[in-house]
């Protein structure tokens, strides 16, 4: 599908709900794909991306970054410790903001390098055992605690369990949003950024419908 045909689906989604497209950021995934892919995209003037490692993202964006700018780079997937700053160097948001230590961590980089990326907590709204996030019981309190760490807490993020209704899990996360005054919603993927627009998505992470299947080698 096609970038425009994405941002023709954000467009009708917001409008349907009330809302602005323009309150909708798409981050287009763009972690296993061919840097060709990333490319033409790129080609295309979007600037808006998702990486799901440190690792693949320090390999691809310093490059891109030569020759492209304004690049926001958001960081989707899960954070180890000993990762966080060059997270901060390369990234402008991390979604995944996840764990006590984390945040003590970032806290005192953010203090080290002068700079912080802006800050999502990860909910995991299905409180599945495998699953990265904090548990909703905890995640009021976990803001607070980041929020007393003067962290950039700009709103939640989760990944619905596969064999759910999204609907109910963005629905939980917006009320924990709500309740926290955070305004920032990451939710929806290539199958639901519509339902996640309707419930609220400030930010869609949106990889297969735009690039087209991740091939893994
Ligand atoms: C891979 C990934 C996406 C994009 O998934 P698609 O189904 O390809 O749109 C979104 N969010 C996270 C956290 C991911 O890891």
């Amino acid at each position: 599908m096609s970038l425009s045909d994405i941002h023709a689906r954000i467009a009708q989604s917001a409008s349907r709900a009330g809302r602005e497209a323009q309150d909708v950021a798409l981050i287009a995934v763009s972690k296993v794909q061919p840097n060709a892919r990333t490319e033409s995209v790129l080609k295309e003037g979007h600037r808006v991306f998702g990486e799901n490692t440190v690792q693949e993202a320090a390999g691809k964006w310093p490059q891109f970054r030569e020759t492209y700018n304004h690049i926001d780079l958001h960081l989707i997937g899960p954070l180890q410790t000993n990762k966080a700053r060059q997270a901060m160097q390369l990234a402008q948001a991390i979604h995944t903001l996840d764990r006590p230590k984390l945040a003590k961590t970032i806290a005192r980089l953010a203090q080290e390098l002068g700079q912080c990326p802006d800050l999502f907590v990860q909910v995991n709204t299905g409180e599945e055992p495998q699953k990265a996030g904090v548990l909703p019981r905890d995640a009021d309190a976990f803001i607070a605690d980041a929020r007393a760490l003067d962290l950039p807490i700009k709103g939640l993020m989760c990944i619905p369990p596969v064999s759910e209704e999204p609907a109910l899990h963005f629905a939980l996360l917006a009320k924990i949003a709500e309740r926290n005054d955070l305004k920032g919603l990451s939710m929806g993927m290539s199958s639901d950024f519509e339902t996640a627009i309707a419930l609220g998505a400030t930010h869609v992470r949106v990889g297969s419908a735009i690039f087209g299947d991740r091939v893994y080698e």
